[in-house]
């Protein structure tokens, strides 16, 4: 697994032009910078759905 989570599209404008930086991201698109954070493990069957 690795340290940080890569993301696929920028969650704002849902563009790929993503660029790593040092306390996140930052999308090149619409000039937006942030950051993915790991927020726990789910139980699994437990959501709802
Ligand atoms: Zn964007």
């Amino acid at each position: 697994m690795s340290e940080r989570a890569f993301p696929n599209n920028c969650p704002y404008c849902a563009e790929t032009d993503l660029f790593p930086r040092e306390d996140g991201w930052e999308c090149r698109a619409c000039l937006r910078a942030f950051s993915l954070k790991y927020l726990g493990m789910i139980e699994r069957g437990g959501g709802a759905r």
